[in-house]
C-alpha cells in the first residue's frame, strides 16, 4: 500500500478514542476566544505564538514537563460555557478523525476555581459531550479523573459526584497526574468506594513508573483498563496475567514517546504487545499538547512498526470491545465499525 493510500484510508477508518483529556484538547483558537470573553490575560495574542505554551517541544524531557502544559489552559476552563464549548469541540475533533465513539476524561476538581461545584463541572462537560454527539453522529461519554496530588477527601468527592451521573453520560473514573511521586497504593479507599458505587475504573499506570504500579492498579484498585501500561514489558509474568484477564491497554504512542515512558520508537513495546495477544487500543491522550491526531497515531504504527491494514483494523476493533459500554452497546458499536469497514473497502 502506498503512503498516500494508507493515509487516506486511515483518516476514514472507523475508530474509537478511549484516552482523551479534555484540557489537553483545547484548540489554541478556542483559548484566544475564551481569554477574550473571560477578560483573563494571555501572554501572547496569536495562535502561532500560543502553540509553544500549549504544546510540548520535540525535546520534552518527562511526564512532569508534559503535565505543565495543562496549567496554562486550566484558568480558562472554569465556567459552564467554557466547559461546554471545549467538551463539544473535543468530540467534534474526534468525529473529524473518523471516530464513532469517544470517551473524554477530565478532573472535575480542577475546574472549580470560580465557584462551580464538582457536580456542576460534570454536568456541564456531559452537556457539551451530548450536544456534539447528537449533532455529529458519534457516541460520547465522560470519565471523571481523581488526581494523584489531591487529598483523599477531594478524590472521594469526585467519585461520589461521578456516581450520580453513572449511566447518563459518565462512564468511569480514572487516576492521573504525577505517577512517579504518587504510587497507586495510596488510593485504595477512593477506588474501593468507586467500585462500591458501581463505577468502572481505569488507572494511568506504567507510564512514569514501573510494572508494579500496573499490578497495584489492577489488583489493588480494581482497574479493568490501564492507561498506557508501557512498562508492562518489564514483567512477562504480569503481562501474561493481564492478557489472560483480557484487560485493555489504552496506549498513546506520540504522548508515550514525549513523556519518556520509553526513550525512542525502537523501545516502544506495541508490536510485542500485539504479538503477545494483549488487547491494545490506540489513542491520542492530548491532541493539542502532543500536537497529534488519532489518524496520525495509526499512521505512526504503520510507519514505525509495519502494522498492516488488517492489523490496524484489529486494533481499531479492540476499541469497541474495550469501551465502557454494556455488552449490547459494545456489540452495536462493533457492528457499526464493521459496516463502515465494508463500505471503506468497497470504496477504496
Ligand atoms: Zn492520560
Amino acid at each position: 500500500m502506498s503512503n498516500f493510500n494508507i493515509a487516506n484510508k486511515l483518516l476514514k477508518m472507523p475508530k474509537t478514542e478511549l484516552h482523551l483529556h479534555l484540557d489537553g484538547s483545547v484548540r489554541p483558537s478556542t483559548l484566544l476566544q475564551l481569554a477574550s470573553s473571560s477578560r483573563l490575560p494571555l501572554p501572547v495574542q496569536t495562535i502561532e505564538e500560543l502553540e509553544p505554551y500549549m504544546q510540548v517541544e520535540e525535546d520534552c524531557r518527562s511526564l512532569k514537563e508534559y503535565l505543565d502544559k495543562f496549567d496554562f489552559v486550566l484558568p480558562f476552563l472554569q465556567t459552564a460555557e467554557a466547559l461546554e464549548q471545549v467538551a463539544y469541540e473535543a468530540v467534534a475533533q474526534s468525529a473529524e478523525q473518523g471516530c464513532l465513539y469517544v470517551e473524554v476524561r477530565f478532573a472535575p476538581q480542577l475546574h472549580t476555581l470560580q465557584g462551580l461545584s464538582v457536580h456542576d463541572v460534570i454536568a456541564h462537560v456531559l452537556r457539551g459531550l451530548e450536544a456534539a454527539a447528537k449533532q455529529l453522529s458519534i457516541q460520547a461519554q465522560g470519565i471523571a479523573i481523581c488526581m494523584r496530588h489531591h487529598s483523599s477527601s477531594l478524590n472521594m468527592e469526585t467519585v461520589e459526584a461521578a456516581a450520580a451521573f453513572l449511566g447518563t453520560g459518565l462512564a468511569a473514573v480514572d487516576l492521573a497526574g504525577d505517577e512517579a511521586s504518587f504510587p497507586p497504593g495510596a488510593f485504595h479507599a477512593v477506588f474501593a468506594r468507586a467500585r462500591e458505587l458501581g463505577l468502572p475504573v481505569t488507572i494511568h499506570a506504567g507510564e512514569a513508573a514501573g510494572a508494579e504500579n500496573i499490578r497495584e492498579a489492577v489488583y489493588g484498585l480494581g482497574a479493568i483498563r490501564i492507561g498506557h501500561g508501557i512498562r508492562l514489558q518489564e514483567s512477562a509474568e504480569l503481562a501474561r496475567a493481564i492478557r489472560e484477564l483480557g484487560l485493555p491497554l489504552e496506549m498513546c504512542p506520540t504522548s508515550n514517546i514525549q513523556t519518556k515512558a520509553v526513550p525512542d520508537w525502537e523501545s516502544y513495546p506495541i508490536r510485542d504487545y500485539f504479538l503477545q495477544g494483549l488487547k491494545i487500543t490506540v489513542n491520542t491522550d492530548n491532541p493539542t499538547v502532543s500536537n497529534t491526531t488519532l489518524t496520525r497515531e495509526y499512521e505512526l504504527l504503520h510507519r514505525h512498526f509495519g502494522f498492516t491494514w488488517a492489523e490496524l483494523k484489529q486494533i481499531a476493533l479492540n476499541g469497541a470491545e474495550a469501551a465502557f459500554l454494556p455488552d449490547d452497546g459494545k456489540q452495536i458499536l462493533r457492528e457499526k465499525m464493521l459496516q463502515r469497514f465494508l463500505e471503506l473497502d468497497a470504496e477504496l
